[in-house]
């Protein structure tokens, strides 16, 4: 006797929906892209004990006729594909004809629905994929589809669900996510009877890309745009000191579909060029719309991947549209209008002739030629200014500080020693159990997006712990009270702001140990002096005292080399005087 069986097809469709279905966040996903492809101009979204217990998505789109209803709950069932070669020119959000059926399948649906051709609307009740009722209604035109408990006959799939908040967290992030991408589109979402979005139709795609980002980071964001043949690019996306260390707040659409692409992302990088450093990403918005028939869309049961017939003309038009934006914008980073933290103002005029030309000095990695070798010493005098044994020769573009000690030319990166030291600071204080946390004089709100605030709360006594202190304000909002004293400094807003990005995206799954350390990484890097920053001689001796008495000099928290030194036979060789 043979010991393989044939499954039974309930059985079939069970395993089938994992595929598809995996959490509430997914059902929430395929209704909405379901109302979009009906037209919808109005889509609303209410769940109850984030999801688990409930879904209901109402839209005001085509609705079905009787037969369609049916027809949609069952399995490879859709209206919008009919043969293998319509899958070349697919513009729908679905095509395969699988999310009704699978989601009926591990939950208990109630769908009503009216096609404006019929005078009564459709009730079909079904449970676990076995409809129960079919009924006529009044009904307005439009669909209604009301989900319960969903996992019901699947326990080992509804043990893996989490919390309330984490589930809603997830469905908070699919709505957002597909309303930044139809602006044109109505949506509220309401979770346990209270409204958590409602976000009317707008021509202002910035007004939807607030609802992600937040009003102010949306605001300051830079508007990117261009055409390349056949391909359009646009979109939004941050100035290059908000940067953050993953590409986790890059949201990218292809043709409207919100996709995940490694490629992609490295294009963006890649326009912004050198004002980026390795591992730094931006945050923003990035739309393609390319003609369906150039990219192929079935590589992924959830469609999360994209794949291009030429890869190579998307890339080099997403990286020119990010290029275009900051090479007509004569580029200044904001951190530049103020003052470093301890830095009267009237510092910054002893340093040299430059600073008369306030723009130079604000670029973030100056390339023209007319920055040179910054002379140190006041005006006519001749003696180089020393420190310790070495001879200071100067600043280079604002960002490095070229020494000559005896025999080595030695170059210091003036960020990564800065941040060196004060991670070094940070990091003693903190196992002496020292840190001492700073009131702020004004405390910043800052919005988040839902995960990264459970992630936030959920870690707020490590980050207490080393100096940081913050209230809930409102939803997905916190309030930042008191910063760690890092030496004399005053933490500005920005490097606040770009604190607490950082903590919300280290995530939750490290150890504690771990994360308090990237805590104090983040904290000694945004506080630290930044690369294009002009320094006074008495600044650059300081940090170089400060540098000589911190153990571990030779990388930046980051791992980044601080000093490269070159010997003077490394030299001659190069310009060989000797072989
Ligand atoms: P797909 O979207 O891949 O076609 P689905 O299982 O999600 O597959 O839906 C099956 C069919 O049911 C769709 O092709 C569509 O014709 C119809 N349908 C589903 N949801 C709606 C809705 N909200 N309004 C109108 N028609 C719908
Ligand atoms: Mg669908």
């Amino acid at each position: 006797m043979g010991i393989i069986k044939r499954l039974e097809e309930n059985t079939i469709n069970k395993i089938a929906a994992g595929e598809v279905i995996e959490r509430p966040a997914s059902v929430v996903k395929e209704l909405i892209e379901n109302s979009i492809d009906a037209g919808a101009t109005r889509v609303s979204i209410a769940v109850e004990r984030g999801g688990n217990k409930r879904i209901r998505v109402v839209d005001n789109g085509t609705g079905m006729v009787k037969d369609d209803a049916l027809l949609s709950i069952e399995k490879h069932s859709t209206s919008k594909i009919a043969k293998i070669k319509d899958l070349e020119s697919v513009s729908t959000m679905g095509f395969r004809g699988e999310a009704l059926s699978s989601i009926a399948s591990v939950s208990k649906v109630e769908m009503r629905t009216r096609h404006k051709s019929e005078r009564a609307g459709t009730r079909i009740t079904i449970h676990g994929g076995r409809v129960l009722d079919v009924a006529a209604v009044g009904s307005n035109v439009g669909t209604i589809v009301d989900i319960r408990d969903l996992f019901y006959n699947l326990p080992a799939r509804r043990k893996f669900l989490k919390r309330e908040r984490t589930e809603f967290g997830h469905i908070c992030d699919i709505v957002t996510e597909r309303a930044i991408a139809h602006p044109e589109i109505h949506f509220d979402l309401v979770h346990n009877g209270d409204v958590v979005i409602t976000s009317p139709r707008t021509p202002h795609l910035r007004e939807r890309i607030a609802l992600l980002f937040g009003d102010k980071a949306a605001k300051s964001m830079v508007e990117i745009g261009c055409k390349h043949g056949s391909i359009t690019v646009f979109g939004y996306i941050t100035k290059p000191h908000q940067y953050k260390r993953s590409a986790s707040d890059l949201y990218l659409y292809i043709n409207r579909r919100p996709v995940k692409s490694r490629n992609v992302n490295a294009a963006v990088v890649e326009g912004y060029g050198s004002l980026l450093m390795k591992q730094q990403y931006p945050r923003g918005v990035i739309f393609l719309d390319v003609p369906p028939s150039r990219i192929d869309v079935n590589v992924h049961p959830t469609k999360r991947e994209v794949r291009f017939q030429d890869e190579k003309t998307v890339m080099e038009a997403v990286s020119q549209a990010v290029a275009d934006a900051f090479k007509e914008k004569e580029f200044v980073p904001e951190v530049k209008t103020e003052m470093l933290p301890g830095f009267r103002s009237a510092d910054a005029i002893e340093v040299g002739p430059q600073h008369g030309k306030e723009k130079d000095a604000a670029g973030p990695l100056p390339t023209t030629a007319d920055q040179q070798l910054l002379p140190m010493g006041k005006k006519g005098e001749e003696r180089p200014e020393h420190f310790g044994g070495a001879i200071i020769i100067g600043q280079l573009w604002n960002t490095y500080i070229l020494l000559q000690k005896g025999n080595d030319f030695l170059m210091v990166d003036q960020h990564a020693a800065h941040e060196r030291i004060r991670y070094e600071k940070l990091k003693n204080k903190h196992q002496s159990s020292s840190i001492k946390s700073q009131e702020l004089i004004s405390p910043v709100t800052i919005e988040v997006k839902a995960n990264e605030f459970e992630i936030l709360i959920d870690n707020r006594a490590a980050i207490e712990r080393l100096g940081i202190e913050f209230e809930e304000f409102g939803r997905n909002t916190i309030q930042v009270r008191a910063m760690p004293v890092v030496l004399s400094g005053v933490w500005r807003e920005q490097e606040i702001r770009n604190v607490v990005d950082e903590l919300a995206c280290l995530g939750k799954v490290k150890s504690e140990q771990k994360y308090e350390d990237d805590v104090l990484k983040i904290a000694a890097c945004h506080s630290a002096i930044r690369a294009g920053e002009p320094l006074p001689v008495h600044r650059i001796k300081q940090l170089l005292e400060e540098l000589a008495a911190t153990d571990f000099k030779f990388a930046c928290a980051h791992g980044r080399p601080v000093t490269i030194t070159l010997t003077k036979r490394e030299l001659e060789k190069m310009f060989k005087r000797i072989v």
